[in-house]
């Protein structure tokens, strides 16, 4: 059993973003731009060092908490959430783990919009590390390229895969699918229950918050409306 000993890096306190301490912008989901902060040296350790780091400091907070990690039962969940955290929920921080995407030929010549609806996903927010359950709904209109559309959906998975806002994960997809396809007109809406809003916090089972990106042919009242009733059907 590794015994290492934790450094702990000392708690910054006072820190302010626009008046606001960073508990009440946590606790708001306020979030502060496009691409998820990482550090430089983010990929420097091998995934399996990653898993072996995390379960030890996972170990630890059970430990803190009091609980007997002689059990049986509780005995592999370090290990388990650390591979959780690298292997699945939180993979998509990785670029390694970007799904490939092949354009093709809009050989049909079809030019209106394509929606792909209710792709259903898991993420987790960023300020609790807990889910952030939703749909979200795709669509674009082809310049010329098409793509798989279960490719779609692995776009979607691939940034819901990271700590995150609903509002970066809904422009994330977006400017990604602008860059792939070649297109400004690509919208993505969001529609998601967050837990650390229903399970604690305000407790509010019933909010859902919604989110849209709307870029080029998209930005417009008549195309919304449009793409909203097929949404809606
Ligand atoms: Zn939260």
């Amino acid at each position: 059993m590794n015994t290492e000993k934790l450094v702990v890096p000392k708690k910054v306190n006072g820190s302010k973003l626009n008046g606001f301490s960073l508990e009440e912008i946590g606790d708001d989901h306020l979030y502060t731009g496009l691409e998820t902060p990482m550090k430089a040296d983010a990929f420097k350790m091998s995934d399996a060092e990653k898993k072996e780091r995390i379960s030890i400091l996972f170990r630890e907070i059970m430990e803190v908490m009091g609980l007997d990690l002689n059990d049986d039962s509780l005995q592999g969940t370090p290990d388990r959430v650390a591979k959780m955290y690298i292997d699945e929920i939180f993979s998509g921080l990785n670029p390694k783990n970007k799904p490939k995407v092949a354009l093709f030929d809009n050989k049909y010549q079809y030019n209106q919009m394509l929606v792909e609806k209710n792709i259903t996903f898991y993420s987790n927010c960023e300020h609790h590390f807990v889910p952030i359950i939703g749909k979200a709904h795709v669509a674009y209109i082809s310049s010329g390229k098409v793509i798989g559309l279960s490719k779609l959906n692995r776009i979607v998975q691939f940034y819901a895969k990271r700590p995150q806002v609903q509002e970066r994960l809904t422009n994330q997809i977006g400017t990604d699918l602008q860059e792939i396809l070649g297109t400004k007109d690509v919208a993505v809406i969001i529609d998601a229950k967050h837990l650390c809003v229903s399970s604690r916090g305000i407790k509010d089972d019933t909010s859902a918050t919604v989110t849209t990106f709307y870029g080029g042919a998209f930005n417009n009242a008549e195309k919304i409306r449009e793409l909203q009733s097929y949404i809606n059907d």
